[in-house]
């Protein structure tokens, strides 16, 4: 958690003289810096996943596999970051229709998450902290871990949500596989094909 004090000197400007060009540049930044952050994360998520796909990482050495689900695993979860500062209202603090419409992007690709139910537990979350009403909170009966994650994910989705999540996102990877799969086939008949 951080302290008041600690938070309070995160939120101090910057110390620079109000006419000097690192001032002008701060000051012109500063509200679009979190929107220009999370297009670049976006860029990246989808870049990447671009990249990635047609590679077939059994043909390539022994780093690139460990190298990718790190590289993705990072990207990935920069999505949720996202999606969480747009939960709080800080992404895009001058325009909020902007800063929700990011955070919804951001969670439905991070999970096929509903941004406004995200919001809402989120915020209840906030509100207490280590309670029975918090959605993180762990009660301490379920401790097997696929009870926990089951106690856990309903806290947060219903079940209906929970189905559109799993077998939202096997259909969309394996749509993803073939369509991969399906392009390489047609570069091969044409003699286009080429190992990445
Ligand atoms: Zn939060």
């Amino acid at each position: 958690m951080i302290s008041g004090e600690c938070l309070k000197s995160l939120t101090l400007p910057l110390r620079y003289p109000p006419r000097s060009f690192v001032y002008f540049i701060y000051t012109a930044a500063k509200p679009i810096v979190g929107i220009l952050i999370s297009t670049l994360i976006l860029v990246f998520w989808l870049g990447s996943l671009i990249f990635l796909l047609p590679i077939d990482l059994t043909e390539r050495s022994g780093w690139w596999l460990p190298a990718s689900i790190l590289g993705r695993t990072f990207i990935h979860t920069g999505l949720f970051i996202v999606a969480h500062d747009a939960m709080h209202g800080n992404l895009f603090p001058s325009n909020r229709q902007i800063n929700d419409w990011m955070g919804s992007i951001s969670i439905r690709l991070y999970a096929l998450l509903p941004y406004r139910k995200s919001c809402l537990s989120h915020w209840s979350h906030h509100q207490s902290p280590g309670q029975a009403s918090d959605p993180d909170f762990h009660d301490g009966t379920h401790t097997h871990l696929l009870s926990w994650y089951v106690k856990f994910m309903g806290g947060y989705l219903n079940i209906q949500q929970n189905l559109v999540l799993v077998v939202g996102m096997s259909l969309i990877f394996h749509t993803l596989r073939l369509v991969f799969i399906f392009l390489q086939l047609i570069c091969c008949c044409f003699g286009y094909y080429r190992s990445f």
